[in-house]
């Protein structure tokens, strides 16, 4: 059941609860915005999420309300994981459900950063 964007951050979401520390994950990155690690489910052969620290249910309140250091930080975090991971040549695809029509299952910000594949049109 996809989220509806308009409800209130949630403390309690499973990626609020990674970001505390409360259930592990396969992190692969962090700094002061952000945090990223491996998708539970893959969906590619790289499949990795990229969080921002800071409680946003969706790209709408992220961009809307975040100071211009957590954006600018957030932005710089997922291309910097992309780099580590080795994905820049030949390439990647980033990814950002929003809401109910766009699927988004887990409400904190998220970007899904898929590789290592070759990937043709658009994700349905
Ligand atoms: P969404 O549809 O964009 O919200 O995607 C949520 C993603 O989170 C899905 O690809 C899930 O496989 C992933 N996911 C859910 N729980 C966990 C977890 O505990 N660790 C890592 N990934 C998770």
């Amino acid at each position: 059941m996809a989220i509806d964007p308009r409800l209130p951050y949630d403390p309690d979401n499973v990626f609020a609860k990674i970001l505390r520390g409360e259930i592990p994950c396969k992190k692969v990155y962090e700094d002061d915005f952000a945090l990223a690690f491996h998708d539970i489910s893959p969906k590619a052969p790289v499949h990795i999420l990229v969080l921002p620290k800071g409680p946003y249910v969706s790209w709408d309140d992220f961009s809307a309300k975040a100071p211009d250091a957590e954006i600018a930080g957030f932005i710089r975090a997922v291309g910097t994981v992309a780099r580590e991971q080795g994905l820049v040549d030949p390439g990647y695809r980033l990814l950002a459900n929003i809401g109910q029509h766009g699927g988004q299952e887990v409400p904190h910000l998220h970007v899904h950063l898929f590789g290592g594949r070759q990937f043709y049109g658009m994700i349905s």
